[in-house]
């Protein structure tokens, strides 16, 4: 492509400054980034209380963030951020140690078919399931391979694999399928609690190629990484490298594509591009929610477009930030497996103490309100039921300092996923002079994002 061409970048998320890093990195200049709100970093947005930046959006990485290794190369950052602790609390406030056989001795049968379970599904990924884990969601419903391997060199990798069809399957499924239902209780943890729904419900696909095998167990060993000026300082550093910061509180209320050019309406007046990446939201369904709107709202969506984002749907994840009375404050952070159960839709599954040094900080609490079958819990219910959890967890706040419900984890379900939604829409891109990026094109984490706007680039540019 002609490396003066103009392109437009709606969000200045992780997938849109992203994008503006990598189109730079190959030599195109030309670009504008724009950001409805008023500041960069999207879902990593950490505000600051007391002196000290507390999250309430994305926390942490692992080691095979290579995206955003780039980016903290790109900009002379690190991930410098305090360690992550935790500890397990039943939905009755108990601390337990639920993988602890001297604890647990009626279950110890259990935890050693576990134990046999995760060593098993560990080798049928890497066999049966052999490159299930690149990013993007490319060729999987046809049963093939067609991505970037997830290794520091990141080699383009293409091969037929039929098995790989199973990804479509709710992960729950795949796992009795494959004979390893116990190996849930693992993934549920850095999962559902995280905000990614339930495992009846979602497409294997985005669980494993999220939480392939070695992120898990980097998980379950706690090889994290976190920022101390949060994640959202990531994304405020790379927007000040770049040639070109986003235009923040850019308010854009037309798109229209047409004679091989696109024009923009922001903030009332028109501005012409050559080609457009979307990052943010292309679907928002009824409208009623009130959270946010997509991209077919506001553009010339054409009848493809309409049909396949409409798919679309999205987790409501709820975020509050809460300060305790001293004596009540958590001594770390704790998750409640109980509490991760579509039964139980609406409850605190986790809760993050940051600061182990400082009490006089905020403690954050997660909870989803919606699962597909389910009647979606409201964000005032919510809020109320994490506030009576915090109660029974023996931790009950003092003041909510901060809360917002988030347009999270956009996906499609099983039946459409197997139908190959991914590979239509893959064969959309650039048909418009519009390529379509962010959390869909791969999954709802910061590297995945960011990785998949890397892999646009030198695909399409
Ligand atoms: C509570 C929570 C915890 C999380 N934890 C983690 C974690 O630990 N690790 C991890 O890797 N990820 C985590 N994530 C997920 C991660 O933050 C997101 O996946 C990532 O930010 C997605 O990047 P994005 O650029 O695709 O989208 P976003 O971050 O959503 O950015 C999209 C941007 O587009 C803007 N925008 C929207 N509409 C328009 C429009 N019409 N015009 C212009 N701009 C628009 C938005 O304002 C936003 O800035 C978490 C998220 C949340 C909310």
């Amino acid at each position: 492509m002609d490396k003066n061409v103009r392109v437009a970048i709606i969000g200045g998320g992780p997938a849109g400054l992203s994008a503006g890093m990598y189109l730079e990195k190959k030599g195109y200049e030309n670009y504008v980034i724009y950001e409805k709100s008023d500041r960069v970093g999207g879902k990593c947005w950490s505000p600051t209380y007391k002196g000290k930046r507390y999250e309430m959006g994305a926390i942490m990485g692992v080691p095979s963030y290579y995206a955003v290794h780039d980016v903290e190369e790109f900009c002379g950052i690190t991930h410098d951020g305090p360690k992550l602790n935790r500890n397990y609390k039943n939905s009755a406030g108990d601390v337990i140690e639920p993988f602890e056989p001297k604890k647990n001795i009626a279950k110890i049968p259990r935890l050693l078919k576990m134990k046999s379970q995760v060593k098993k599904f560990g080798e049928i990924l890497e066999t049966k399931y052999r490159g299930y884990d690149v990013n993007g969601h490319r060729g999987v419903a046809e049963g093939r391979c067609d991505g970037y391997a997830v290794t520091p060199g990141r080699e383009r990798v293409q091969f037929p694999n039929p098995n790989l069809k199973d990804l479509a399957l709710p992960f729950k499924t795949f796992c009795e399928k494959n004979g390893c239902e116990l190996i849930q209780d693992i993934w549920i943890g850095p999962y559902t609690s995280f905000g990614y729904g339930y495992f009846d419900e979602i497409p294997a696909a985005y669980v494993l190629k999220y939480l392939d095998f070695q992120t898990t167990m980097n998980f379950v060993n706690v090889n994290l990484w976190t920022w101390k000026n949060g994640t959202q300082y990531i994304w405020e550093c790379l927007d000040a490298k770049l040639k070109h910061s986003a235009k923040l509180n850019s308010n854009i209320t037309k798109v229209e594509r047409k004679d091989g050019k696109v024009f923009i309406t922001v903030n009332g007046e028109v501005e012409e591009f050559d080609k457009l990446i979307v990052t943010a939201p292309l679907y928002c369904g009824d409208g009623n929610r009130g959270e946010t709107n997509g991209f077919i709202d506001y553009a010339d969506a054409r009848e493809d477009e309409k049909a396949l984002f409409s798919k679309i749907d999205y987790e409501r994840y709820t975020v509050q930030a809460v300060t305790t009375k001293p004596e009540n404050h958590p001594e770390i952070s704790y998750y409640v497996f109980d509490n991760m159960v579509k039964e139980r839709l609406g409850h605190l599954m986790v809760y993050y103490r940051r600061w182990k040094e400082d009490i006089d900080q905020m403690i954050t609490t997660y909870a989803l309100r919606t699962h597909k079958n389910m009647k979606e819990i409201s964000y005032e219910e919510c809020n109320k039921m994490v506030l009576d959890d915090l109660k029974t967890m023996h931790n009950p706040a003092e003041t909510v300092e901060n809360a917002w419900s988030v347009y999270y984890f956009p996906h499609v379900y099983t039946e459409d996923y197997a139908s190959g939604w991914y590979d239509k829409v893959e064969a959309m891109q650039d048909k418009y002079d519009t390529f379509y990026a962010g959390e869909i094109m791969s999954f709802g984490d910061m590297d995945e994002t960011a990785e998949y706007s890397r892999e646009l680039v030198e695909r399409f540019f």
